[in-house]
């Protein structure tokens, strides 16, 4: 499992330690960004919501991301025409990027404080080789999301931006933004409580039982029975629920953070979120305390420790900028993301349980909004989404270990190296 503690938890908070109830109206399982916008909207309706969270709240995705609230979605354009029609891709593509809208408009709905911080997004081309896949995404781009404030930025724009990195050109988007995950989800449970919901620390759901109309959850605290449960465990799913625990896998992400740079090269780098044009991508951001926060996904698998993190991501880090060589690296973490084989998430229902999961790197912004949708299928009201009740695909070799997933690291870096010239 992976550890380390996420720069975010510098600032801790501790919500109040609530008891499982025996009976209740909606549980919740998992205590995330999903898990918590969906309980927020039930309790808003006057609904009694338990939450159970497995580890400590933070623990998951939601309080260990890298913060960024960027357009699209993981799957290709092209993958989602293949796979769905290119009617129903172009709606699926156009509601990932307006999720980023819905994000700031639900914190600004709650008022929430989270270091939302709009300085746009590029992903850059490192190597020659790279450099028509950036110009392809833009025309990509500009004919899906003709609404957006998109641009291409030369090596000299970027040389401003990202002195001495070496980036030969950039595709802008200007919607994009920046957010404290951590302080986000801190805001989500205190906001919960507030309003009379329970939220339930170390009480991971043991199993599900249907019962009458409604279910019972055994917990290590006994059992609960809830009229309706929704399960929200995206990249920490498991067999809870079998069918769910064949179609999400996990997948490692990792992150360092700097202690404060220097006032000259801090001074020198721009606020946008970074993300590189490799398959085996890495991605960089300065906070607002001038730190420098780098991630990548390494081997892809979970489970790398801390001195590993460190070691790697420092190394690739300075290879963008080795005039940091003297900085120290403050903290270095990792967490899971939730996969799904066809790349989008899901939302649906099986066996009479409710599930939003499946944001394949992409659940800031999508976990608000579909924890929002998820919500109105308990209510009973239609969902507004395109990934409701899509096919879920599983594959015949994965059972429980995502075995082939380091295989796949090694072949995105040989696709790398080949388009390194
Ligand atoms: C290092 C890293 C960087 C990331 N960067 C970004 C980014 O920049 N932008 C972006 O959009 N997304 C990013 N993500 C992805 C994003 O964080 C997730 O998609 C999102 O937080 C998912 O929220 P969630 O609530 O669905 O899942 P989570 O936050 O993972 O919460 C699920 C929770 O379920 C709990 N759980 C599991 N099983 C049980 C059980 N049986 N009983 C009770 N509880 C259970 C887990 O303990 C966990 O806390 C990143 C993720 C990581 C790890």
């Amino acid at each position: 499992m992976t550890a380390g503690t996420a720069l975010w938890a510098d600032r801790p908070w501790a919500p109040r330690s609530d008891a499982p109830p025996p009976r209740t109206g909606v549980l919740v399982v998992g205590g995330g960004i999903t898990g918590l916008v969906a309980a927020i909207d039930l309790v808003a309706r006057g609904v009694a919501v338990t939450v159970l969270e497995a580890g400590a709240a933070g623990s998951g995705a939601s309080g260990r991301a890298f913060g960024s609230i960027a357009l699209g979605c993981t799957a290709t354009p092209g993958a989602l025409t293949a796979r769905h029609g290119a009617e129903r891709a172009l709606r699926m593509w156009r509601e990932s990027s307006d999720a980023a809208g819905v994000f700031a408009g639900y914190l600004a709905e709650l008022g929430l404080d989270a270091g939302f911080h709009r300085a746009g997004h590029v992903r850059v081309a490192v190597h020659r080789g790279q450099e028509e896949d950036i110009r392809a995404q833009y025309r990509q781009w500009r004919r899906l999301l003709p609404q957006e404030e998109l641009r291409l930025a030369g090596g000299d724009e970027l040389a401003a931006e990202f002195p001495g990195a070496g980036f030969r050109l950039g595709l802008v988007d200007e919607r994009s933004a920046s957010v404290d995950p951590y302080r986000l989800l801190g805001g989500l449970v205190a906001h919960f409580q507030e309003r009379g919901g329970v939220y339930v620390e170390h009480a991971r759901a043991e199993k599900i039982l249907r019962q009458g109309n409604g279910f019972t959850v055994r917990h290590p605290a006994g059992e609960t029975t809830a009229e309706h449960v929704v399960v929200a465990t995206n990249g920490h799913t498991d067999g809870l629920l079998p069918r769910l625990g064949r179609r999400v896998y996990p997948v490692g992400s990792y992150m360092i953070a700097t202690a404060a740079l220097p006032p000259d090269s801090r001074a020198a780098l721009s606020r946008r979120t970074v993300t590189t044009a490799h398959v085996r991508k890495n991605y960089f951001r300065l906070t607002g305390e001038g730190r420098l926060v780098y991630g990548g996904r390494l081997n892809l698998a979970t489970g790398l420790t801390p001195a590993q993190v460190k070691t790697r991501l420092h190394n690739s880090m300075l290879g963008y900028f080795p005039a940091l060589a003297d900085v120290e690296v403050t903290h270095a973490w990792g967490g899971r993301l939730g996969f799904t084989f066809d790349q989008v998430p899901h939302l649906g229902t099986d066996d009479g349980v409710h599930y939003a999961v499946g944001y394949c790197g992409r659940g800031l912004p999508m976990a608000v909004h579909l924890g929002r949708q998820v919500a109105r299928r308990v209510l009973g009201l239609p969902v507004e989404t395109t990934f409701a009740d899509t096919p879920f695909p599983t594959r015949w070799y994965f059972r429980r270990t995502p075995w082939f997933l380091p295989p796949t690291a090694t072949a995105h870096r040989l696709r790398d190296l080949a388009r390194r010239r």
